[in-house]
């Protein structure tokens, strides 16, 4: 899933709101030293082998959040939005004083840069964050930077600085194509905003977009928070399945793969059980969107939201989606006999197909077709193995290797966070991915590509390096193994690699378009690609090793999970 920032127009597009101690080539001591395979590249180490205890860093000057200083502490949010919208006031004098041409496209996306480098950043803090006083201090530094971004979307003069460029033929046809298609992107936003409306309806268009703003992440962070319930209410015997905390039981997802239909059924009743407050929340939120829709001069939200997507429009969707539907219905109709059928077979008694049914008895399905045992392939799909697979593979790909780095303290958010950079054969660096895969209490339920910076060439010639974050929720590491993933895990990986790589490799001048900010219904394709690695027998045969013996994975038990 590619997590879409919220912020529209001046804020880049689409940006996203999709580990510590790693030392490179740190084998040897402080390992499960008998029971890990010693052989793993350093980035398989990194993500296979636990460091021994917690090293204390009591010497290390405490750098901030991705290393930017001001975010040592929560109130240094508060700073870092007030250098933002600083320089974001600067540099809106100097777009409307300097004449027409390409430099106005570079100092609108420098603007747009200055502010999603805080915004961006405070989107994924807010979500992921273990302390609450980091979160809430980027919550407000989101909202302060939305409310601006959609002022400045609304701003006559901003507009009138692009518009002066954009209506001179000569001066067009002088842009390379890719400084003309950002500066149309631009005037697009301020387009959708509102700006040909008169200043009592631009006012009323920037209420709405930042009453959106809010409502959208309100929701999102109920939707992705667990439920609790009452220990009393739940059978005993399923306790054990959940996180217990005092006369609570926590359900923070659905367990869908949980081989006790109870389990499955209590926890899509309580994860899913409506919720008031959150349905009120999505009736103003669409209510919102229409009345904007509408304000700034489309039929409904969706003409807005679409435009500029391949798609294009709602029809075209709709019209994708029921061609699907009417292709897919039989075979939908078959799986679903089969999945019946199944559960029939081993549970007779209680044998109705319920809705969180059909993930766990698909899954028996598929491992009784292929024959094989969780337990005989799993061992051979660590996390550090996967990671490994991967590095080989955009190699061969892209030329391209990963290299686990040593936090500075105070870098991460968590201790397992681990950083790699990317790193290109002939190019050199291309930039850093923050690798947040295992679970944690309060930590959203979602598997994400957030982009934290984008790239761009800045003026002085240097290129600004891209950083995201990939954001899975795996099993931890137990004392006997590392994470060991299911196939299904290992796909989810791969596909938020396939974002990753995305956003390093699609280095662009400007950072309006670079990586992922482009069309969000084709910034699936990447990571949709890469799916398909994950399922092919000649790609995963490079990497499934044992993590203790460091044997290879059998040729049939490959055979039968791959294509
Ligand atoms: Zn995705």
């Amino acid at each position: 899933m590619l997590c879409t920032g919220r912020l529209g127009g001046l804020a880049a597009r689409a940006s996203a709101l999709l580990p510590g101690r790693a030392r490179p080539g740190g084998l040897g001591a402080g390992l499960w030293a008998r029971e890990v395979s010693t052989s793993w590249s350093p980035v398989g180490a990194a993500f296979n082998v636990k460091p021994q205890g917690f090293r204390l860093d009591l010497f290390g000057e405490r750098q901030g959040l991705f290393g930017v200083p001001e975010l040592s502490a929560p109130e240094g949010f508060r700073i870092a939005q007030e250098n933002a919208l600083r320089k974001s006031d600067l540099l809106v004098a100097r777009a409307c004083s300097t004449p027409p041409g390409p430099q106005t496209v570079l100092i609108f996306d420098e603007l747009s840069d200055a502010l999603c480098r805080v915004a961006d950043l405070a989107d994924f803090v807010k979500l992921a964050h273990p302390e609450p006083a980091f979160r809430e201090a980027a919550e407000e530094a989101c909202r302060s930077i939305g409310t601006v971004v959609e002022k400045l979307n609304t701003n006559v003069e901003l507009y009138q600085s692009l518009q002066k460029l954009l209506a001179d033929k000569k001066l067009v046809d002088s842009l390379d194509p890719e400084t003309r298609r950002v500066a149309e992107l631009f005037m697009f936003d301020f387009e959708i905003s509102g700006i040909h409306l008169d200043k009592e309806k631009r006012k009323r268009a920037v209420d709405l977009n930042v009453k959106i703003l809010d409502l959208s992440s309100r929701f999102l962070m109920g939707a992705n928070f667990p439920n609790k319930i009452e220990k009393h209410l739940l059978p005993e015997h399923i306790h054990q399945n959940f996180v217990l905390a005092g006369e609570h039981v926590i359900v923070d997802g659905l367990h869908a793969e949980a081989p006790d239909d109870l389990v499955r059924e209590a926890a899509y009743k309580i994860f899913l059980y409506p919720n008031a407050g959150q349905l009120r929340c999505l009736e103003e939120l669409l209510s919102n969107r229409d009345l904007l829709a509408k304000l700034v001069g489309y039929s409904t939200y969706s003409h807005r939201a679409l435009q500029g997507t391949i798609a294009k429009n709602p029809e075209t969707v709709m019209e994708f989606l029921e061609k699907l539907s009417d292709k897919l219905s039989e075979r939908t109709l078959k799986d679903f006999e089969m999945i019946r059928g199944m559960k029939m077979k081993l549970n007779p008694q209680n044998s109705e197909l319920m809705p969180w049914d059909p993930p766990y008895y698909s899954g028996v399905i598929r491992a009784e077709r292929y024959n094989i045992e969780p337990s005989l392939y799993c061992p051979f799909f660590s996390l550090g193995a996967c990671m490994e697979g991967l590095s080989i593979l955009f190699n061969e790909l892209f030329g391209v290797s990963l290299y686990a780095e040593q936090t500075a303290k105070g870098e991460v958010w968590c201790d397992d966070v681990r950083k790699l950079a990317v790193v290109h054969e002939s190019e050199g660096l291309l930039g850093y991915i923050y690798c947040d895969f295992l679970q944690r209490a309060d930590k959203p339920h979602q598997d994400c590509h957030f982009t934290i910076r984008g790239g761009r060439l800045k003026e002085d010639g240097d290129y600004q390096l891209p950083v995201v974050v990939l954001m899975l929720n795996l099993p931890p590491s137990s004392r006997n193994s590392p994470t060991l993933l299911t196939p299904g895990m290992m796909e989810n990986l791969f596909h938020e690699m396939g974002h990753a790589m995305h956003s390093m490799l699609g280095r662009t001048r400007y950072q309006h378009v670079t990586g992922t900010r482009c069309p969000t219904d084709f910034a699936e394709v990447p990571s949709i690609l890469m799916e398909y690695f994950a399922n092919d027998y000649r790609v995963v045969n490079q990497f499934a090793r044992h993590y203790k013996t460091g044997q290879v994975c059998f040729r049939s038990v490959l055979r039968s999970m791959t294509l």
